[in-house]
């Protein structure tokens, strides 16, 4: 698939997280569309069909946006169903929220001792995160050990300004 200068600097303005994601549903588009070359107008298209949503900060202020940390070990073998559950119906740690909420990340500690929080919370901040749940599995002693670094995870993401709570579905 060819790609014009002008369509390549469009894909430039993409945030870097989203950009390959955009650049394959945009080929998809054109080549379902039987031409073999992209032009910026087809980036402009993919753009505000695939990608705008993700991009554009809501402006309600009265919306709480919430994100999950979960232990990057526990993810093997757990796919979240009981934390979007909780998440879902309101229940445990989320019981207390309404309708105002918004789950805007759900992500993985990448392994001990936590070494992707930071980087990830940066990148919610764009989003106006306001607070992260320490996942059950970081807080419980059950089939895998409590988080050992869950103290320094914690301090690291109220450094950023973000309120913490310990749990999800417990
Ligand atoms: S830092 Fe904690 S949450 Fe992350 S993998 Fe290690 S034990 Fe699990």
């Amino acid at each position: 698939m060819q790609w014009t200068e002008e369509a390549l600097q469009e894909l430039e303005k993409a945030p870097g997280f989203i950009r390959s994601m955009a650049k394959k549903a945009v080929e998809k588009a054109v080549k379902k569309d039987g031409r073999q070359e992209v032009t910026r107008d087809d980036v402009i298209a993919g753009r505000e069909n695939y990608i705008s949503f993700a991009e554009k900060k809501s402006s309600d202020k009265n919306i709480t946006r919430i994100a999950v940390v979960r232990c990057d070990t526990v993810s093997e073998v757990c796919p979240g169903i009981a934390c979007f559950k909780a998440f879902n119906n309101r229940r445990q740690q989320f019981k207390d929220y309404g309708d105002n909420v918004e789950m805007i990340g759900f992500f993985t500690c990448g392994g001990c001792s936590g070494r992707r929080v930071s980087r990830l919370v940066d990148k919610l901040l764009k989003y106006d995160l306001d607070v992260v749940h320490l996942s059950s599995c970081m807080t419980l002693d059950d089939d895998y050990l409590p988080c050992p670094h869950i103290d320094e995870i914690r301090k690291t993401i109220e450094s950023k300004g973000v309120k913490v709570v310990a749990g999800t579905h417990h």
